[in-house]
């Protein structure tokens, strides 16, 4: 039995009193039998007069006499056989099911007493091995030591936010008199969750305080011609954006500072402004990306400006090894931080995609040294969301995209249509245009994902585009052939680039302009919008076309995902829609801090509950109490708070 409540997460008497409810039953009347009157659900309460065991072809049924002062029923239990012996005549017991014509059917029962029939019964996630019964059992008799638990927020504090106690809301998380009662308790839980997270974080920002970076001073000579290289006008949002960073850059308190932007919207231009910024300063500048394709693409878009600006530029990943030791700026994969590598003299760091990296490894980039730290993000997150998991970095936002820009036209077709998609694409590529055709998801082995890569581009030179030159991108590919193949995409020598999801992030040619995606339906939708952002990168306008099995055989999800990319190409907005499918905690995926340790916060519901969280916060920096056991537990051995 230990060793199934272990599997729940149920080691200890407060992990039985945190387990939290999924949701409570319903309310129902107690009735007295005679009462008893159409097919609602109640509940009555009896005695047991007999009790006989009847089969009907496969059905065993239990059936007992029932009897209260009012009358007598008959209730049935389907196939539970077992029950006869607990439900000999004398019995007392509570029953909650509904009438079946003359027949009380039994949904839930109690015997000598109330749980499992009680009003706002709570219902907890149960496994195989356990039942929601037993669940019931243990968190019971562990709410005999609610009384117990040390409250970790100061009296005051709670007076003046008007909080009840904890061991009041975890009581009421259990045995809830109403609906609104387990809720107010599960928020109670939740603001001790978020307070600890906001703490942590605090003492984190003010942990840096200390520590110091090199001031690199004003912009100089370097980024100016940088700018005037580029063969556009950086957008009001990009301005802004390097003004945060000149200003954080000046001092010697270390930049943390999270760009956030859409894909396409620019930021790998302000990156490179940032590295180009430590050079000028006489340090080095390295560009961290998750994976190596996204380093390789990095490598190109920043290879040529740098050489015209005469800065040596490096490649670092686990198959491209350029030296590293004349460099002014290095980009590669995380190898870069690992084993090694000299990256003394290191004055800004920029992180890509850091969402993507652990904790530790986002530390170990700035162990034994501490450069200004610039993280890139284009997966938006909602700002309650970057104020949870990104509290202790300063954000900034390129809301909009280049004005050159149009927003992408998406269009959601079925499969029968697709042929009509495939004409569409065409007409692009007979007008010059490059395009995408996005491969279906098939969750296998990256070899056998290729493999189906490769049947798919076969056909597809064959079918809907013989005559053009197509060429295949998967994850199998040697570096050296997929930068090859890229390098021939970029320069217009390939028409059409069949794909596996590998052309997620970082893929940059402006004149495609048209993507299929093969099976829409079974990507996420953070998947799909960075998947879109492939087009649209230049100044024509871009179509993206999902095509789908028929509607009808689709998720209610699935629909509300498509039907979300073609309604808008707001970034913001589809993070926002893609937390209300998806629940807090998976956007993110569970390997930020503090977010997977989370058991009561549900962030979409929590948004003030999280501001006034952080306001608090700010309070209770150097609060030493049981409060700072929380903050451990979620920051705990991960990362020092300094
Ligand atoms: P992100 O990194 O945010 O996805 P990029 O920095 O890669 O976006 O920019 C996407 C494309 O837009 C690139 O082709 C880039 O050259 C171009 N671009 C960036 N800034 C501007 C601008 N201000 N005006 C016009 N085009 C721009
Ligand atoms: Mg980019």
């Amino acid at each position: 039995m230990k060793k199934r409540l272990g599997a729940l997460g149920l080691r200890t008497i407060g992990d039985a009193l945190e387990y939290r409810p999924r949701r409570y039953e319903p309310a129902a009347p107690e009735l007295a039998i005679s009462d008893l009157f159409g097919e609602d659900e109640a509940a009555i309460a009896g005695e047991v007069l007999s009790v006989r065991v009847q089969r009907a072809r496969r059905l065993q049924l239990v059936k007992a006499r029932i009897a209260d002062e009012s009358g007598e029923i008959t209730a049935v239990w389907f196939n539970q056989a077992w029950l006869k012996d607990r439900l000999q005549p004398g019995t007392q017991v509570r029953l909650r099911g509904n009438l079946k014509g003359s027949e009380f059917t039994v949904r839930s029962y109690d015997v000598n007493g109330t749980a499992a029939t009680a009003d706002f019964a709570p219902v907890y996630p149960a496994s195989e091995e356990i039942t929601v019964k037993k669940l019931r059992e243990v968190v019971g008799k562990a709410l005999e030591y609610a009384g117990d638990v040390v409250d970790p927020l100061p009296a005051g504090l709670k007076t003046r936010e008007r909080l009840p106690g904890r061991s009041d809301a975890l009581v009421a998380l259990h045995r809830p008199a109403s609906e609104e009662q387990g809720e107010r308790a599960r928020k109670r839980l939740a603001f001790d969750e978020l307070l600890a997270l906001q703490v942590g974080l605090a003492r984190r920002r003010e942990g840096r305080d200390e520590e110091q970076a090199p001031p690199l001073g004003e912009p100089r000579d370097l980024v100016a011609r940088y700018r005037e290289l580029l063969p556009f006008e950086l957008t009001p949002s990009q301005k802004g954006a390097i003004r945060e960073i000149d200003a954080d850059l000046a001092g010697t308190r270390p930049m943390e500072r999270l760009l956030q932007g859409d894909v396409g919207s620019g930021k790998t231009v302000v990156a490179l402004y940032a590295l180009l910024r430590a050079v000028e300063a006489g340090s080095r500048g390295a560009l961290m990306a998750p994976t190596e394709t996204l380093a390789e693409q990095h490598f190109l878009t920043i290879e040529p400006l740098c050489t015209q600006l005469g800065v040596p530029v490096a490649l670092l990943t686990r198959s491209v090894k350029h030296e590293v030791a004349t460099a002014q700026v290095v980009v590669g994969t995380h190898a870069l931080i690992q084993e090694g590598v000299d990256l003394g003299d290191l004055g800004v760091a920029v992180v890509d995609e850091q969402h993507r990296f652990g904790v530790e490894q986002r530390a170990a980039l700035t162990t034994g040294r501490r450069p200004h730290v610039l993280h890139m993000t284009a997966t938006p997150i909602p700002r309650t969301l970057a104020l949870t998991v990104y509290g202790d970095l300063s954000v900034t936002e390129i809301a909009k995209p280049p004005a050159n820009r149009k927003p992408i036209e998406t269009a959601w077709v079925t499969e029968e249509r697709s042929s009509a998609a495939y004409q569409r694409l065409r007409k692009h590529l007979d007008a010059g245009r490059q395009a995408y055709v996005v491969c279906p998801l098939i969750e296998e082995s990256e070899t056998s994902v290729a493999r189906a890569a490769e049947r798919e581009a076969e056909r597809l030179r064959k079918g809907e585009l013989r005559g053009y030159r197509v060429g295949l991108l998967h994850g199998r590919l040697k570096p050296e052939e997929r930068r090859q193949l890229m390098a021939q995409f970029k320069a217009a020598e390939l028409d059409v680039l069949v794909a596996t999801t590998v052309i997620e992030v970082g893929v940059d040619v402006p004149n495609a302009t048209i993507m299929i995606v093969q099976e829409a339906d079974r990507f996420g939708l953070a998947q799909l919008h960075q998947l879109r952002g492939r087009v649209g990168r230049g100044a024509e306008q871009s179509y993206c076309l999902l095509i789908s099995r028929p509607k009808e055989e689709l998720t209610d999800a699935a629909q509300a995902r498509l039907e979300a990319l073609v309604r808008t190409t707001d970034g913001f907005e589809l993070a926002e829609v893609d937390l209300e499918l998806r629940g807090e905690g998976q956007l993110l995926g569970t390997r930020q801090a503090g977010l997977s340790e989370f058991r009561f916060t549900r962030l979409r519901a929590d948004r003030e509950l999280l501001e006034r969280a952080r306001e608090v916060a700010e309070e209770l920096v150097d609060y030493d109490g049981p409060l700072n056991d929380e903050v451990d537990r979620l920051f705990g051995d991960r990362e020092p708070t300094a």
